[in-house]
């Protein structure tokens, strides 16, 4: 059984730039949420580990990063690697080396996803590589048969350029639906959400494991405190609700591409 006894720690972008999004994390406390883990005892590991059916330690966490975004190489990896961590990034493939044009810009900055080299330097480095799907959009809006394609073209780019079988995802927005684990479970072994799960009383399963977002404005020792609820089993309401907001990402991300199917991001939000 993998969850609720390790706790799953969501990260985007680490960066010292203001911004209106708030899951931007400021190198600093960065930094210091690493230093509480070591000083806690705790130990990193991945995916691969537990598919590779490691012992794992009494305190062990999963750091995985959204988006791919070019600070988790520069930033982010070498102060992982100086406390012995390791992490799971996820990447959307579409964006590689791109700016991240998918996301609603809260605010005035762009920021830079990380390049084939760069997401080799990681992988070489102890980091596992997993899917972000390939367009970074919703699930829930696309046809079973672009749904199919993201979930397998992403998958095989990425273990192309690592030359190893990518086995974990990351549903974009965090949002899944039976249909998006479905689909999953053809591609993947691990799959990864935010928040609560969205099937309360479902016995929790690798392929919608819930994590802990990591915010901009939480205390490192607040972020410890969340993980060990996580593993009683209790989410932070406020956290729940910060996350209900993603929906209107999702909403303004879509209409940045279509007018048409509001109505069924609406239905969506309603069943969630
Ligand atoms: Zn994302």
């Amino acid at each position: 059984m993998l969850t609720p006894s390790i706790p799953i720690l969501a990260y985007h972008k680490i960066d010292d730039r203001p911004d209106f999004g708030i899951t931007s994390r400021k190198i600093a406390h960065f930094k210091e949420d690493l230093r509480l883990l070591e000083a806690r005892g705790y130990h990193s590991i991945t995916f691969k580990d537990l598919d590779a059916g490691i012992s794992v330690p009494e305190k062990a966490v999963i750091i995985t990063f959204d988006d791919g975004y070019a600070s988790f190489h520069d930033l982010a990896l070498p102060l992982l690697l100086e406390r012995g961590f390791r992490a799971v990034v996820f990447i959307p493939t579409a964006y590689v080396g791109r700016e991240n044009s998918w996301d609603v810009q809260w605010g005035q900055h762009h920021y830079k996803h990380m390049d084939v080299e760069q997401i080799v330097a990681c992988h070489r480095a102890g980091i596992e590589i997993g899917s972000h799907l390939v367009q970074h959009l919703f699930p829930g809006l696309l046809s079973d048969a672009v749904l199919e394609y993201e979930m397998a073209a992403s998958k095989k780019q990425l273990s192309e350029w690592t030359n190893e079988e990518v086995i974990s995802l990351s549903y974009p927005f965090g949002k899944y639906d039976p249909r998006a684990i479905r689909a999953a479970r053809g591609h993947y072994r691990y799959a990864v959400g935010q928040s609560s799960p969205a099937f309360p009383g479902e016995e929790l399963s690798a392929l919608f494991l819930p994590r802990i977002n990591v915010y901009r404005m939480d205390s490192s020792a607040r972020i410890i405190k969340k993980m060990e609820q996580a593993v009683q089993g209790h989410f932070s309401l406020r956290d729940r609700l910060i996350q209900k907001g993603a929906w209107a990402t999702v909403a303004l991300q879509y209409l940045k591409f279509s007018q048409k199917n509001v109505r069924k991001i609406k239905r969506h939000a309603e069943i969630n």
